[in-house]
């Protein structure tokens, strides 16, 4: 007999069955529409929330604290996978905000306007 709790067998099941495992999510996906949509729109609600604690808690430096006004600047662009609002899954996001720094609508366009002035005299 085996040892492992139903949780663990039923987890090495779906590693071994993953595709098999895919299909089935995909087939309750199509069969369940609404309840679909509404687990992604509680997800995408999760996610926008942390974004915005992420803001509230990393304010500008030039003192900006309205969330509205304030954005994810990626550091290094070279870095950026995508932009934090558009984060599918927590653990993405997670690691995407990472990278970021919280600065208000005017300084990101500062930081952006000093980088092409950088560009232009790098050439
Ligand atoms: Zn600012």
């Amino acid at each position: 007999m085996s040892k492992l709790s139903y949780k663990e067998r039923s987890k090495s099941w779906r590693e071994k069955n993953r595709e098999y495992d895919l299909e089935r999510k995909k087939l309750w996906k199509k069969l369940n529409p609404d309840k679909c949509a509404i687990e992604k729109r509680i997800k995408k609600d999760k996610i926008l929330e942390i974004i915005l604690q992420d803001k509230l808690k990393n304010p500008c430096e030039c003192g900006e604290l309205n969330p509205e006004k304030l954005i994810h600047h990626h550091v290094n662009p070279n870095n950026k996978r995508f932009c934090v609002s558009k984060a599918r899954s927590f653990i993405t996001l997670e690691a995407e905000l990472l990278k970021c720094k919280v600065v208000c609508i005017d300084c990101h366009k500062k930081i952006h306007k000093e980088l092409r002035q950088k560009d232009i005299t790098m050439l």
